[in-house]
């Protein structure tokens, strides 16, 4: 195995060179010993191999089931060996290899007897999947080594090639596009691909029914921007109106006032609205001195602005139906059924702790009677905010009943735990509600319980959680109770 390996590997050494050289209007073919004569090289024995072939032989040499490659023109392709590249597979290795292709990122997946390694430089990837979960990090780094020398071969062929700047942008867009998985997977591909076609920093506007908010920035722009809400006088929400292009004059901000501050640079720019049939979706925003009528660059940008009106109101379509799906309208934090599910997910990992704190307002009714339902609602909304600033990425908080919430916290023991939980209950205590200009103390109870210890089986977490938060309420209210191993 090991002498096949070398071999495969030499031969596919030769092969991207063959590739690499054959961009540049030289081909050199597989096997032969490469003296390097500038100007002197001809052509010789078979021809170079393609992509497919070159992926192809890195599977083989590393024994992998499986390899994935996303070119700039075109979709994801796959090389497959017989039997293991089951279906279930072959979509984790086409996901993992879009994903690399968006963030340009290095992503090693273990599944039981299976790993995955994929790299991107976006927005190409190449991937491929080994068998085996122990694969050492040595072979890993030497994979993703291998792959990443491809990738560079693959921009470098399919950047020299001949076909149409207009079409490979149209290609990317699509299949880009296609490609993301998420509206924010979409939007962050759009304005990196932006940003490579026309040099500048671009970001991405979302029009809503009265209001318009920058989803993404590309790596030149200002990372503050995202997520920013766009003030109606801005010149972005004017493109939005009026579905024409609207450029800055003057010292004007193109994201209207109220944005952070920026570089004079980036306060310059043009809106160009993106268009589903008749209705305005959203805007893409070029930063930098209004491009001329006659701007070569618009002979780019001219296609990406067409594709991706219809492909941006499909995926936030998509995105506004998953989000009401698993989002509580009042707080903005996940539902019940998002909680449970949560839940359920982790049953088959449960090597690993866990722990689980129910959270439940004291003495609500009476805010509600004293304050009024409004009020209610507010202070809910509040200490949704407070909840989700106590928590790590990877936490999930959810509102789970009225006013009660579930902090789930994966991978994590009973005393970490606690710190998170007592945390909580301190910052709800110190920050109060405001409304109508007057603070409103509130308090909260919590019940925390851990696996797998002190609760040895994950079925009994919720109601040992739910036994200790009625012994905090027992116990006076606004403290921390934990779960015993009887609950
Ligand atoms: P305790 O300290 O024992 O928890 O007292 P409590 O008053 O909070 O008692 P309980 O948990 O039984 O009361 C929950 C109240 O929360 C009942 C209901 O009026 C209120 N509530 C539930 N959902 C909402 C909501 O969406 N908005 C508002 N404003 N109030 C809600
Ligand atoms: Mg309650
Ligand atoms: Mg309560």
């Amino acid at each position: 195995m090991l002498g096949l390996t070398a071999v495969a590997i030499g031969a596919w050494r030769g092969a991207v060179w063959g590739l690499v050289a054959a961009a540049g209007g030289v081909a050199l073919s597989l096997g032969w010993t490469i003296r390097w004569r500038p100007g002197r090289l001809r052509r010789r024995g078979p021809p170079p191999l393609g992509l497919h072939e070159v992926l192809d032989l890195l599977r083989q040499a590393y024994g992998g089931v499986g390899g994935w490659g996303i070119g700039a023109g075109e979709g994801p392709w796959e090389v497959t060996a017989g039997a293991e590249a089951t279906d279930e597979r072959r979509r984790r290795g086409e996901a993992l290899v879009q994903l690399a292709s968006v963030d340009g990122r290095l992503h090693v997946v273990r599944d039981p007897d299976i790993t995955y390694i994929a790299v991107g430089d976006f927005p190409y990837a190449a991937g491929l999947a080994l068998s085996g979960d122990g694969q050492s990090e040595v072979l890993i780094d030497q994979v993703a080594g291998a792959l990443r020398r491809f990738v560079a071969g693959m921009r470098l062929a399919e950047e020299q090639s001949a076909v149409p700047r207009a079409r490979i942008v149209a290609g990317r867009v699509a299949r880009l596009v296609a490609g993301a998985q998420t509206l924010d997977g979409m939007a962050r591909a759009t304005v990196e691909l932006a940003e490579q076609v026309t040099h500048r920093g671009v970001a991405l506007v979302i029009a809503a029914v009265d209001s318009a908010r920058i989803v993404a920035v590309s790596g030149a722009a200002d990372r503050r921007l995202s997520g920013v809400q766009l003030s109606p006088d801005s010149p972005v929400a004017r493109a939005l109106a009026t579905g024409i292009p609207v450029a800055t004059r003057g010292s004007e901000d193109v994201f209207g006032p109220g944005v952070p501050e920026r570089r004079r640079s980036e306060r310059a720019g043009t809106a160009y609205p993106l268009m589903d049939g008749s209705l305005v979706v959203g805007a893409l925003v070029l930063l930098g001195p209004p491009l001329g009528p006659d701007a070569p660059l618009l002979d780019d940008l001219g296609p990406l602005l067409t594709d991706l009106g219809p492909r941006l109101a499909a995926a936030r379509a998509v995105h506004d139906a998953e989000r009401r799906a698993v989002v509580d309208p009042l707080t903005g934090l996940r539902n019940r059924r998002e909680f449970e599910r949560a839940l359920t997910v982790y049953g088959p990992k449960s090597s690993e702790p866990a722990t689980l704190i129910y959270i439940d307002l004291d003495h609500f009714k009476r805010l509600n009677d004293t304050l009024g339902h409004p009020a209610g609602d507010a202070a809910l909304a509040h200490v949704a905010r407070l909840l989700e600033t106590a928590v790590r990425d990877g936490d999930l908080v959810a509102r789970i009943g009225g006013e009660e919430f579930a902090v789930w916290l994966p991978r994590t023991q009973l005393r970490e735990g606690l710190e998170v939980a007592e945390r909580i209950r301190r910052s709800i205590a110190e920050k109060p509600l405001t409304w109508s200009g007057s603070a409103y103390a509130l308090t909260t109870s919590c019940g925390i319980a851990s696996y797998p210890d002190p609760i040895g089986d994950l079925l009994n977490l919720t109601a040992a959680a739910d036994a200790a938060l009625y012994r905090a309420k027992q116990a006076g209210r606004n403290r921390v109770e934990k779960a015993h191993s009887g609950h």
